[in-house]
């Protein structure tokens, strides 16, 4: 594992900048605001909300905790775009020196805050948060989680840590990364790995929601593992006729060496040259999607200046 990289420049004084994205989340807010200002009164802090176009009270809740709270401030989306991009839209937000992306139901524990800028300020860039157990979610999202990441490691060059969400404190180095990168396909988790800044990760047990039902239905978690595949550069789908093309045609020369068969011969060597040229294509499919992603070919972690100095007189 990488090790912490000390900050460059003053560490103090800082802020943290804590996001929320919200959408239809009147039942738990008022709670979730009241333990998060607890959890955090001691830290220099700023709390940004976002209200990823709620339909229920969610907006009005915010308006009233915000006038409140000096600390506290929202911006609000025209209509619901979706987790990822409400949690992008925080981070463009923030101004902190570190930004902590944070559930709004409760389930991310805000305690858990002071604990993760305490590594941060012993220079690691990524503080996540594993889940050593998870309270009240569906057999079915746990086994399809489970399954998921696992398959996304052997599938992306730089996997995600398993059993880790969204709940991570970010540097600004790498907010200003993640922020700027002007995708479609969003995954933030994947993204912030790809970096591969200094990640260090405290263990916690995942609570139950405080109030209501989960708002990830079916439809975006199934459109969320896609963008994950998608985004993180998972060559295998559209490599895998090439593989095909190939086993067939190797079948075809075995079926009409050995078998003395060559109309199935044939038939097999034409699927086989059907299923290549697609594979070419994926290639090609590959390559251009990458350009178009547009992710820098490598990113500077530290730099050691010279101590010379080039204005000094010479002797
Ligand atoms: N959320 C959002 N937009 C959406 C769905 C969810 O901003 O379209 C927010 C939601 O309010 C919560 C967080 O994303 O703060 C996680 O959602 P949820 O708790 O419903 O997901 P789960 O924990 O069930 O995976
Ligand atoms: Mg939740």
């Amino acid at each position: 594992m990488a090790t912490p990289v000390p900050h460059e420049g003053p560490p103090r004084p800082y802020l943290v900048s804590i996001v929320l994205p919200c959408f239809n989340e009147e039942e738990v807010l008022e709670r979730t605001h009241q333990r998060l200002s607890r959890a955090v009164r001691d830290l220099p802090h700023e709390i940004v909300y976002v209200d990823d176009g709620s339909t229920d009270r969610t907006w009005q809740l915010i308006e009233k905790l915000t006038g409140e709270t000096p600390t506290a401030r929202a911006v609000r989306f025209s209509r619901n775009f979706g987790h990822q991009a409400a949690c992008l839209a925080g981070l463009r937000e923030a101004d902190g020196d570190a930004v902590v992306l944070i559930d709004a139901d409760l389930q991310d524990p805000p305690e858990l805050i002071p604990r993760m800028v305490e590594q941060w300020l012993k220079g690691w860039s990524v503080v996540s948060a594993r889940r050593s157990h998870r309270q009240g979610e569906t057999v079915f999202k746990k086994a399809t989680a489970y399954t998921y990441y696992r398959l996304l490691a052997s599938l992306t060059q730089q996997p995600v840590a398993l059993d880790t969400g969204d709940f991570r404190l970010l540097d600004r180095k790498v907010v200003d990364f993640v922020g700027n990168l002007g995708e479609s396909e969003l995954f933030l988790r994947g993204a912030i790995s790809w970096t591969g800044f200094p990640e260090t990760s405290i263990r916690y047990e995942r609570d139950a929601r405080g109030g209501g039902e989960t708002k990830y239905t079916l439809r975006k978690m199934l459109a969320l593992s896609r963008s994950g595949l998608l985004a993180g550069g998972a060559a295998l789908p559209l490599r895998l006729p090439t593989y095909l093309g190939v086993a067939s045609l190797a079948a075809a020369v075995g079926v009409g060496v050995a078998r003395q068969d060559p109309s199935r011969s044939a038939q097999l060597g034409a699927f086989g040259v059907q299923s290549l040229v697609c594979g070419v294509l994926g290639e090609y499919l590959i390559s251009v999607f990458r350009q178009v992603q547009g992710r820098p070919p490598y990113l500077v972690l530290e730099r050691i200046r010279s101590t010379a100095r080039p204005t000094d007189p010479a002797p």
